[in-house]
């Protein structure tokens, strides 16, 4: 914390909110948390430098996030580190989402000299009718303890150089890369010189803060990011005052392996997306739709890959690191508890490294293979299962890969045309991420990401995901010395 700039008084409280690391489940720091009058005076002052900061010209606003993307590069193994200490990601994907935040710095510099409208034809002679985009105001980032830092980067970044200020807060498991991520930025706004005061603030503190923020009439847009469950109270709360909303929640994603699959790249695929950061992605793979004449051969192979897989702590030469903590551990045991009453088959799925961490929750991933697709299936468990399912026709197929309440993230593998087409085509996936020889997870940053149905429906990072960010305005303008009407109306 230190090297990254954090002051210690923000983290090395006496007393306080106990953050332990995932690792080893050892006590790292205590932190103050805020009540909801303290997210209120934060949320006054952000407006105040709303107030400002809409009127510096969007390039230059865009210089802002150009020296934080520098910094970042700076600081990338230190926080990398920390994503894995407070996180429990092993080293590369630490690394990986310190690298996914400098992408959407780039990104948002070049969108910065890009917000642009549009000209429309207007049925008046005389007139010039066109769209402008304008800043929203504060917004508002809550987001998960397992994307600790570039949920909140995709979200800022684009906010800020849409000209809006932002209030985050951080899940209470990861505040200690809130408050990193926080201070870098500080060095960014030094280096920038004359930003207001205020423009991007760290609200560390539970539901209730978060709440605080949701129930805001001065935050006009809500950027939540986490279980379904908390989409559900969040959405209604926040279209109650008419605010917006962008939800990222959660996903259950399914990939098909088709008869004419490619199995050595399936393989790899399935193992990197179902067990990277043992399992605790929104788009980990949850689901493998394999064609029947190919189960028995696809299940021995990842079998054996998966006896491969090196278990340990994170940020030694291992491909997977703990699960989160206790709760998250007892849900993937509940979990595979139910799979076996609904008549799966498990393997794996213990806890290991035990005597090495016994404060720690490591566990083997588990393959579970499934009559059909049943509740516990349909259920999103934040843990490395992977479900599979046997399928005989490509409609079956599909039918299965939509038929969940979730709608994030889905893929084929396949090298007939026609079912990789069909796929991505209106009657194939429902969901908001549909890859074809790729599997689920590892998202780019120049697409849109989000997913559909009980995932939220909303969408960030690349793509024209910035409309989110900005108020929409269309602008007629007179140019004549007449004052025809629109639809011919005559009204003298
Ligand atoms: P969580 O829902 O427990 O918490 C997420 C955040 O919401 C935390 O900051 C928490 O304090 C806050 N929160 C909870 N209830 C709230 C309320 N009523 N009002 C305001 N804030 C509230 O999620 P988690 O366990 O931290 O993360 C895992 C979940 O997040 C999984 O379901 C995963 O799929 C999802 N997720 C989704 C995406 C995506 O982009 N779709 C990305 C990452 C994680």
């Amino acid at each position: 914390m230190k090297k990254l700039g954090v002051p210690s008084g923000a983290w090395a409280a006496e007393a306080g909110h106990a953050v332990h690391s995932p690792i080893d489940g050892s006590l790292i720091a205590r932190v103050a948390l805020e009540a909801p009058q303290q997210v209120a005076a934060r949320i006054g002052a952000a407006h105040r430098a709303f107030l400002a900061w809409r009127q510096v010209p969007a390039p230059r606003r865009g210089e802002l996030v150009r020296l934080f993307g520098d910094v970042l590069r700076e600081h990338k193994a230190a926080l990398g580190e920390l994503v894995s200490v407070e996180a429990g990601k092993i080293t590369q994907e630490g690394l990986g989402e310190v690298q996914e935040m400098i992408d959407i710095c780039d990104f948002a510099v070049g969108l910065s000299r890009q917000l642009h409208g549009l000209t429309i034809a207007s049925e008046r002679p005389g007139h010039h009718m066109r769209e402008t985009w304008h800043p929203l105001g504060v917004v508002g980032v809550i987001s998960a303890f397992n994307f600790p830092v570039a949920v909140w980067a995709w979200n800022a970044a684009l906010a800020l150089v849409c000209g809006n200020a932002v209030v985050w807060k951080p899940s209470e498991k990861t505040p200690l890369t809130a408050l990193a991520c926080q201070a870098l930025l500080g060095r960014a706004l030094a280096a920038f010189g004359d930003a207001p005061a205020g423009l991007s603030q760290v609200v560390i503190g539970d539901r209730a803060a978060g709440e605080a923020l949701v129930d805001d009439p001065r935050v006009p847009l809500v950027s939540a990011t986490g279980s379904t469950r908390m989409g559900r109270e969040v959405g209604p709360r926040v279209a109650a005052r008419f605010g917006r909303c962008i939800l990222e929640l959660g996903g259950n994603n399914a990939m098909i392996v088709a008869p004419s699959a490619d199995l050595d790249m399936a393989v790899r695929s399935i193992l990197f997306s179902a067990v990277g950061t043992a399992g605790q992605r929104c788009t980990t793979l949850r689901r493998l739709i394999v064609h029947r004449s190919m189960r028995d051969e696809l299940l021995a192979r990842l079998r054996a890959a998966y006896a491969r897989v090196r278990i340990g702590d994170p940020r030694q030469d291992n491909l997977v690191g703990p699960l989160i903590d206790r709760a998250a551990f007892n849900a993937m045991q509940e979990g595979l508890v139910q799979a076996r009453r609904e008549g799966g088959v498990v393997s794996g799925g213990e806890r290991v490294c035990q005597a090495e961490f016994p404060s720690a929750y490591y566990v083997a991933p588990a393959i579970v293979e499934m009559p059909g697709q049943t509740a516990v299936v349909r259920h999103e468990t934040f843990a490395p299962i992977l479900y599979v399912m046997a399928y005989d026709s490509f409609d079956e197929a599909l039918q299965l890969n939509n038929e969940v309440p979730q709608g994030l993230s889905s893929s084929i593998f396949t090298t007939d045309l026609r079912e990789a087409e069909a796929f991505q085509s209106a009657v194939g996936s429902d969901c908001g991420i549909a890859n074809v020889n790729i599997g689920t997870s590892g998202a780019e940053i120049g697409g849109a990401f989000g997913g559909e149905k009980e995932t939220g429906g909303g969408r960030e990072s690349g793509s024209d995901a910035w409309k989110g960010y900005m108020r929409r305005q269309t602008n007629t303008v007179n140019y004549s010395r007449a004052l025809p009407l629109a639809q011919g109306i005559v009204f003298d």
